[in-house]
């Protein structure tokens, strides 16, 4: 396979194969800047030069998880001295922090709590709306609605429209990880299967939600892996039209069970950081929003991800325990919109304030 042969091909509109992603995933050196300078090329023509942000706080309710997974290193055993899990009324004062904040999203990121049934996320949703009157509740991965769904007795499609009458706003594409389930058998093995994941997106868009999408890469997954995790996006995609962006997520070692076992001995490096933005900018041609993860990447890395095909900086976010219990450094809790548009600024791009549907504010 030749570089510039695939590059030009992209950009007169050609579709990449799963075969020349996972080429474009492998390569080195000076190649890094071209597959970069490519997607750059492609953002600019689809997204302009505005980059966006959307005003959110994570609510992180419990860390107490049935599945504790290898890439994990929030989740934790009930019996474990760290555990916690909020009581109603911690959970209303953090839900009133989120609106002294001003925020138009909650994001709502937790263990899978071995005992909470639908109920309990109907509550929560219910509690967010009532506190924060016209927020934008995110949250519920199809992990959380196949468990909760099988507690409460009903489908996962039944869950998903009780969970939107209750006021869920969209789905969070979390649990994906690597759609491949050898991998997942190593990095996340309690989690649902691959089609339990597509299937439940799907139905999310029966029932009338959007989701986003997600990838965690740099653990134990091939370039092969992650271009056979874009083509499953861009195929549910090219059905349904239910992804609003594709959010990476760069793997951090630290204290997860991957590291103890010795399996994974580092986080992602910068080549993965900026090649995973630029190759989803290049393959998925029908997700419009690629973000730049921040939290886990730090700012200046984030900064040229946007160069490299991001046009999405996500959210402000406030606490993000997931990225802090896996190494990242305290950073990696707020990033201001004052400090995000001096970023886009020093490379020509403009900041603005979206919704959690993109539409700017
Ligand atoms: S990744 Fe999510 S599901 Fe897995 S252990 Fe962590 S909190 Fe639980």
């Amino acid at each position: 396979m030749n570089i510039t042969t695939i590059l030009e091909n992209v950009l007169g509109g050609a579709r990449l194969t799963g075969e020349e992603a996972a080429f474009l995933f492998k390569v080195n050196n000076r190649d890094i800047w071209k597959v970069a300078e490519a997607a750059d090329i492609l953002r600019e023509r689809k997204k302009g030069d505005v980059v966006t942000y959307v005003r959110n706080m994570n609510i992180h309710m419990t860390n107490i998880c049935k599945n504790r997974c290898g890439l994990c290193a929030f989740g934790r055993k009930a019996s474990d001295p760290e555990a916690f899990c909020f009581t109603d009324e911690e959970f209303r004062e953090h839900t009133r922090d989120a609106l002294a904040k001003n925020v138009t999203e909650v994001c709502y990121l937790s263990g899978i709590h071995p005992d909470f049934t639908l109920d309990n996320y109907e509550k929560m949703i219910r509690t967010f709306h009532e506190v924060i009157p016209g927020v934008h509740v995110h949250g519920c991965s199809p992990d959380e609605i196949l468990y909760a769904a099988k507690r409460s007795g009903i489908t996962t499609k039944e869950a998903l429209i009780r969970l939107k009458d209750a006021g869920l706003g969209s789905v969070q594409g979390t649990a994906a990880e690597i759609l491949v389930d050898s991998v997942r058998k190593i990095i996340c093995e309690k989690k649902l299967s691959t089609s339990e994941w597509v299937r439940i997106i799907k139905e999310a868009s029966e029932v009338g939600l959007k989701a986003t999408s997600t990838i965690m890469y740099g653990s134990v997954e091939t370039p092969e892996d992650k271009a056979r995790h874009l083509s499953i996006l861009r195929d549910m995609q090219d059905e349904c039209n239910v992804f609003t962006e594709l959010v990476p997520l760069s793997f951090l070692h630290k204290n997860t069970p991957l590291e103890r076992a010795g399996l994974v001995t580092h986080d992602a490096t910068g080549r993965e950081d900026v090649l995973l933005v630029a190759v989803s900018r290049l393959f998925l041609d029908n997700i419009e929003n690629i973000q730049v993860p921040w939290s886990k990447i730090g700012q200046k890395m984030t900064q040229l991800c946007l160069m490299a095909g991001g046009n999405d900086v996500g959210g402000t976010m406030f606490v993000d325990s997931l990225s802090r219990t896996a190494g990242a450094g305290e950073e990696a809790d707020y990033f201001s919109p004052e400090d995000m548009g001096r970023m886009c600024g020093d490379i020509g791009r403009t900041l603005r304030q979206r919704d959690t549907l993109y539409h700017l504010l």
